[in-house]
């Protein structure tokens, strides 16, 4: 097993090498140039993803984590205020409600792994202030339904969309349908950087300039002061990396898809592996982007022991829903979704850099599993 080769979940040197003379140049020209906070290279990056997403407004931030927090912070979220999410996210989420003193309301999913619509007008109380949706691994929240109940009910809407760039659904891509959106560039999401990263976007110009000054410091510029702020700036390096990978984009999440695509053909039907929904035509339904390739099986634990130890690298998220994490104190809550989703997800590699000789390895060890 040792000398057999390794299939990694992502594989950043592969990504990397790929991208060398590009990033080395940035690199070498921010540094010769001592251009490191806030410079052009910044607001090129927020015009260009603009363009990429088709909305006015676009604030590099330092992370995805921070994106959530500036964004319930401009909406004014604070103690008193209850914001309606899921337990199936990555902390992060919960951790932008809490950290503003308001409650989180954790609701369950549907079947497509995201908020369920169906459960969120029972949850609403005269307390609520937002709801944030996640679009977790790559597919679009129903945001048309989630959209119309908030409205309703005078919620504004916070789309986690870390997992969720270039994803599609009615027409309208991930992030850009709520008031704000939020978006990681960390080393694991579709588009990344060579550290912590991540950008906001929105179409209202008032959110638009708060999230700018809330990212720096409070300042409107440097002798007016809008506001206490915070030190939440994308920086230099990041952004001129996120420009040059941004072309390459579409080319990656088409990979993705096909790479998704042709999973769902060859463990179709193989022992009582339940796929995702595979990806189709745009025209015709979701246009999901696989930031994971997501299977559900009741023998998750041994099959994942058999695929690590034929050295494939397997991630699952999450074993322990968040309201079932002791130290995070948000028991009470009963989300049979979630937590049968807990026991028994995980997903394959469906990066971009998988070759598709690699892709055989891990299809030829399901297939293994289910044979003995
Ligand atoms: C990764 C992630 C975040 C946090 O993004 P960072 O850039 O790592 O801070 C938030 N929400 C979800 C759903 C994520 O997957």
């Amino acid at each position: 097993m040792s000398d057999e080769k390794k299939v990694p979940y992502v594989d950043l040197p592969a990504h990397y090498a790929g991208m060398r003379q590009e990033i080395l140049d940035i690199l070498d020209r921010m540094h010769a140039q001592g251009r490191f906070i806030l410079r052009g290279e910044v607001a090129e990056f927020e015009t260009a993803m603009g363009g990429y997403l088709g909305v006015p407004h676009v604030v590099g931030v330092n992370s995805g984590t921070d994106a959530l927090f500036l964004a319930l912070h401009a909406l004014g979220v604070g103690p008193g205020d209850e914001v309606i999410t899921v337990a199936h996210t990555f902390v992060a989420t919960v951790a932008a409600i809490v950290h503003h003193g308001a409650t989180p309301v954790l609701i369950d999913i549907g079947a497509d792994h995201n908020l369920d619509p169906a459960r969120l007008e029972a949850a609403i109380t005269p307390r609520t202030k937002a709801v944030i949706p996640v679009h977790m691994n790559g597919r679009m929240c129903d945001m048309a339904a989630i959209l119309a109940i908030a409205r309703r009910h005078g919620l504004k809407v916070v789309e986690d969309t870390a997992q969720g760039l270039g994803a599609k659904r009615d027409g309208r891509m991930a992030g850009t349908v709520g008031d704000i959106g939020c978006f990681s560039l960390h080393p694991m999401k579709n588009l990344s950087v060579g550290g912590d990263g991540g950008f906001i976007t929105t179409r209202d110009p008032a959110l638009d300039a708060t999230l700018r000054c809330l990212r720096n410091h409070g300042q409107r510029s440097k002798d007016d002061l809008a506001c206490f702020g915070f030190n939440s700036r994308l920086d230099n390096i990041h952004a001129a990396v996120a420009l040059a990978k941004l072309p390459h984009l579409p080319r990656w999440l088409e990979r993705r898809r096909a790479l998704a695509s042709r999973y769902s053909e060859a463990l179709a039907g193989v022992g009582d592996l339940c796929l995702s929904a595979r990806p189709r035509p745009e025209t015709d339904g979701p246009y999901d982007v696989f930031s994971s390739y997501v299977i559900t099986s009741g023998v998750r634990d041994a099959l994942v022991a058999h695929l690590r130890a034929s050295g494939i690298e397997i991630f699952i998220h999450w074993q322990v829903p968040l309201h079932r994490q002791p130290g995070l104190r948000l028991g009470g809550c009963s989300l049979p979704n979630t937590e049968a989703l807990s026991r028994n997800v995980f997903s394959l590699p469906v990066q971009p850099e998988l070759s598709d000789q690699d892709q055989s390895v891990v299809i030829d060890a399901v297939r293994a599993f289910f044979r003995k």
